[in-house]
């Protein structure tokens, strides 16, 4: 499977960058941001390298896309947020800022104003980890 030894998320597939991980198989992992938009957003990413979009290949994207759908569905049942975005950004005028695709899924709430370029602003690691782990215990 191809890897990139300076891209993060391949550093954080081969565990030499911690991760608050909430799923994992042949193919995927799905981890927590760790600069959430809103309040238990989640990463998805194929393990095999690709920049974007038009490298990720059909089978990759189907099997991330896959997990995404798993993921949105624990993560309703943890948080019941009043919506949910699956959303995936190419290239920086897209506002991609890690060249390693990756979906997010984002809990909305009702008037949360959520922009699309939303900004990169760390989180409470100690939050973010129980909450990594109240989402796990729905999958
Ligand atoms: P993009 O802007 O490329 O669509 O999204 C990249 C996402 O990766 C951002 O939401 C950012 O917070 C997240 N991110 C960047 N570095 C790390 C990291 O080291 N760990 C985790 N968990 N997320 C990261
Ligand atoms: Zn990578």
């Amino acid at each position: 499977m191809s890897s990139d030894s300076d891209c993060i998320f391949c550093k954080i597939i081969a565990g030499e960058i911690p991760s608050f991980k909430l799923f994992e198989d042949e193919n995927t992992l799905a981890f927590m941001d760790i600069n959430p938009a809103s309040t238990g957003h989640a990463l998805v990413i194929p393990k095999e390298h690709a920049a974007d979009v038009h490298a990720v290949s059909e089978a990759a994207i189907a099997q991330t896309v896959k997990t995404a759908k798993m993921i949105a569905l624990a993560i309703d049942r943890t948080l019941n947020p009043d919506g949910l975005n699956l959303l995936q950004c190419n290239g920086p005028a897209a506002a991609q800022s890690v060249m390693h695709f990756h979906m997010h899924v984002l809990p909305r709430r009702e008037g949360d104003e959520l922009k699309l370029n939303w900004g990169l602003e760390p989180g409470d690691m100690d939050a973010i980890g129980a909450l990594a782990e109240r989402i796990r215990s729905n999958l």
